[in-house]
């Protein structure tokens, strides 16, 4: 048409007006129509000169504008990748770096080899690699071995309205590199992309930028959106919710592709099912599930027979360190996107689908959609639905800014997101649904308005949307830093207190963290003498040890890292990695204490668990191998389950979580290549048909484990301290007033040991500890020398840094950290 022409050569003018080198791109005239109506190409003239002028330049605008895709190849076409650097892009998510270098390479018709990505583990990225996507992980462990980032004339950080931890520290560290490259003559242009106008965190910030950049805000073509509330909100069963109403959408309203937003992907998965149950667009596919020979593996994983030995210890000093200048293995900082920690507490089928049977002479086309998922199947989320169908998108919050699906013209959102969560108390992180952000509902409610207008069916009511808050809190003050300081460390960035963070951690939780590490040995302890307020600085300043660089290139939290450096002492090392593997995967076991709906369920239930009871007993085993307690259980349930092939059939009937224990398989594999990588020698594989722990690891492996977890140590109160029958049973912890307690189906609940450690603190009706191991207290003092006093004990006990190797070891007697729990005495 004529105004598309006009458009056209209007772009074309503005191509001639540049006086930069102008590299050709051969697309397809398809492609350059598509191109033509992103409202990015508006401003392309914009943001050039803007890039051209400034170091660094941030571009708002709306999901869907065409950032991603298009301001790369205007770089690009401006000549930016056309000398030694290339232009580098970063994604929070994974999948965002895969299918966008896909798409780009597809609309500038060029290789995969020149228009590449990179993520941990996986990547097409060759010497003619121009442009390359990453996740902002991998960009992270770049910056480690070339602080100046040489290979790359421009760093575009996209979706920082996300706030993810990686992406902020990066803008941190960017707002360095680029004034030092444009110094040393190699200059270096810095982007940040957002989908909200909210960026004063990155421009406001004099920290940051001394001068702050322009911002271009791209003003995007949106439709109306009538937005639609719940008269009343569903507290539990939003995914039943959401099916109805996707039900009610696709019977009664027309065409229009219809995305659900839920929380997570077993959510996805089981919204789908019934969805296509109640639709069914062809017939089902459905896989037998393998037979597992059951009987077989739980007699191999019987306790083997062993025979009594002298118990062997560990030496803390036995650990994998990376050799110096190597170890080449790129991965992300973290395990896994928030969305695909599944928390598949669903058993069964789900109820209430028979009164939904449809008419089935219009299918709908089902597809999920999250992080995870494989690549050929998210690109199905791109192309046309079937014709006579309609397209059905089931997805998390990948689907909220990351990637825009044509032909929307329903939302369904659930109105809740899955966080990471951090409790002071038990210092550890879990998974948790809860109502997402105003910002956050009012971007999902904008994708069904991209092509025409749309319908937003919010499932709750206006008054809780009121009650939202308005946007959601960057994710560096809702978690714990203590692997984001190890990482920033082996970075060399000593002082983490002085980074320029848009928004910073508080100080407490850096100090938190720094102690811990220097607990763990990955840090240098600081000095103990000298003026106070050096001695201050110091503690605030520790530099990373070989040990912590070893860990910091396992993506695990550092207790476990810590575990997984001695691990390869007695030849643990493969049960390091699957109890490791276990306690970072959630939920392994089906909760079976949750209250049955029916009666039918109820007996279902008893079953059930007294089946789980005697398995967990099981695999527990009995003497040494008891003690090392939940993680015996979890070392047995892996073990067992493996043995079997790892099939849905086993899980169910032993009440293992068959999403866990795939992502347990995932795990392992990846912590196995992170340990070779560090330690090549120890040349790890993962045995499927691993066999249990001798009596003599079992010991070995209760000692790492407290190597590990030993600021989360914890006494069994000793009869004649009862005063408050409160504390019948109960364990005191260094740091809380209040008693905890080992849990009824805890594998030590009968045994009481004296000294236990515990994963993490869980509140129900009592105070439980989760993940119990016992320890021995002449352990202690040996393993955890950071949190003891040696000597005769202080008058008034410093909380830290009152040992040190060397100089004070030789003492008759030792206690522990404030709370002074005598201990035994150690000989040197
Ligand atoms: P933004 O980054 O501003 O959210 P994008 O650059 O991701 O926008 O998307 C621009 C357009 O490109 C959207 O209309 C989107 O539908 C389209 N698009 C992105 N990826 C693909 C793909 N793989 N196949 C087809 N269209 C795509
Ligand atoms: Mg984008």
């Amino acid at each position: 048409s004529e105004a598309k022409v006009g458009e056209q050569q209007q772009i074309q003018n503005k191509k001639l007006s540049q006086p930069a080198i102008f590299i050709p791109v051969d697309r397809s005239p398809e492609i350059q129509e598509a191109r033509l109506k992103l409202p990015v190409l508006a401003e392309e003239q914009v943001i050039m000169e803007a890039v051209r002028e400034n170091p660094c330049v941030v571009i708002c605008g709306e999901t869907g504008s065409g950032k991603t895709t298009q301001v790369p190849q205007f770089l690009y076409e401006a000549g930016y990748a056309s000398g030694s650097g290339i232009i580098g892009i970063t994604e929070p998510r994974r999948v965002a770096a895969v299918s966008m270098s896909h798409r780009v390479a597809k609309e500038m018709n060029l290789s995969t080899r020149v228009v590449s990505y990179q993520i941990r583990y996986e990547g097409n990225v060759t010497d003619e690699t121009k442009i390359k996507f990453m996740t902002d992980g991998v960009l992270l462990k770049e910056i480690q071995k070339d602080f100046l980032l040489q290979r790359y004339s421009v760093i575009i950080i996209d979706e920082a309205h996300e706030r993810s931890v990686y992406t902020d520290i990066l803008i941190g560290l960017l707002s360095r590199i680029v004034p030092l490259r444009n110094k040393k003559g190699m200059p270096m242009k810095l982007l940040v992309m957002s989908a909200t106008l909210r960026v004063e965190d990155f421009t406001d910030n004099q920290k940051l930028f001394r001068t702050p950049p322009p911002v271009i805000k791209v003003d995007a073509r949106q439709f109306p959106v009538t937005i639609h509330f719940n008269k009343r909100t569903p507290l539990e069963d939003y995914t039943g919710e959401a099916f109805h109403k996707t039900c009610k959408i696709h019977r009664m309203l027309p065409p229009g592709g219809i995305l659900v937003f839920l929380t997570g992907q077993a959510e996805v998965h089981s919204l789908c099912r019934r969805l296509r149950k109640a639709f069914p667009f062809r017939k089902g596919n459905t896989t037998t599930d393998e037979e597992a020979d059951t009987s077989e593996a739980m007699r191999k994983f019987k306790k083997a027979k062993q025979k009594k030995t002298s118990l062997p210890r560990i030496d803390l000093d036995n650990y994998s360190a990376l050799p110096v200048d190597e170890g080449d293995e790129d991965r992300e900082a973290g395990i896994g996107d928030e969305d695909d920690e599944g928390s598949d507490l669903d058993i069964g089928d789900d109820p209430g689908d028979a009164e939904e049977k449809a008419d089935p002479s219009i299918p709908l086309y089902v597809l999920p959609l999250y992080s995870l998922l494989a690549p050929e199947q998210q690109a199905k989320v791109f192309r046309p639905s079937p014709p006579g169908t309609r397209l059905c998108v089931v997805a998390t919050n990948v689907a909220e800014t990351s990637l825009t699906i044509p032909g929307i013209k329903y939302v369904v959102d659930c109105g809740r997101v899955k966080k990471r969560f951090y409790d002071r108390v038990t210092g550890v992180s879990s998974f948790k649904v809860t109502w997402t952000s105003q910002a956050s509902a009012n971007q999902r409610a904008g994708r069904a308005g991209r092509t025409e207008p749309g319908h937003c069916y919010r499932l709750y009511s206006s008054a809780v949307f009121g009650d939202f808050s308005l946007f959601s809190e960057a994710e560096i003050t809702r978690r714990p830093v203590e692997d984001l300081v190890l990482q920033m460390k082996d970075l060399n960035i000593d002082k983490v207190v002085n980074f320029p963070f848009p928004t910073p951690p508080s100080a407490e939780a850096l100090v938190a963290a720094e102690q811990l590490l220097v607990s763990l040995g990955a840090l240098k302890e600081p000095p103990r003498t000298g003026r106070v307020k050096e001695m201050e600085q110091a503690r605030l300043s520790c530099p990373i040890t070989p040990l912590g660089r070893a860990m910091a290139s396992f993506p695990v939290a550092p207790r476990y890292a810590k575990m997984l450096a001695l691990g390869k002492q007695q030849d643990c090392l493969p049960y390091v990695i699957s109890v490791v593997a276990a306690m970072t995967v959630r939920e392994i076991f089906v909760d079976l204490d949750r209250p049955a709906g029916s009666e039918d369920e109820s007996s279902k239930l008893t079953q059930r668990r007294a089946r789980l009871t005697q398995m967990r007993r099981l695999w527990a085993g009995q003497g040494a191998s008891l003690l090392l307690g939940d993680l015996m259980v979890m070392l047995g349930a892996v073990g067992a389950c493996e043995f079997a092939g790892c099939t849905p059939k086993f899980c169910e009937e032993n009440g293992l979580r068959y999403k866990a224990m795939v992502e347990i398989r995932r795990l392992r594999g990846q912590l196995t290549n992170a340990v070779n990588a560090v330690c090549p020698e120890v040349g790890a594989f993962v045995d499927p048909k691993m066999a249990p722990p001798t009596e003599h690891q079992v010991v070995c492996l209760r000692q790492i484990v407290l190597a590990g977890l030993g600021d989360h140590l914890a006494r069994r109160v000793q009869a004649e301290d009862i005063l408050d029958p409160k504390w019948k049973n109960g364990y005191k912890t260094p740091l809380m007033d209040d008693p905890v307690f080992i849990h009824p189906t805890s594998a030590l609940f009968k045994t009481l040991p004296e000294f236990v450690v515990y994963q993490e603190i869980m509140e129900t009706t009592k105070m439980y500890m989760r993940g119990v191991s016992a320890v021995e207290a002449e352990w202690v003092p040996e393993l955890l020398p950071q949190y003891c006093h040696f000597g005769p004990p202080l008058e008034s006990p410093q909380p830290w840094f009152c040992s040190s190797s060397g100089t004070v070891r030789c003492h008759r007697s030792s206690t522990f950290f404030r709370v002074g729990w005598q201990l035994p005495a150690v000989e040197m």
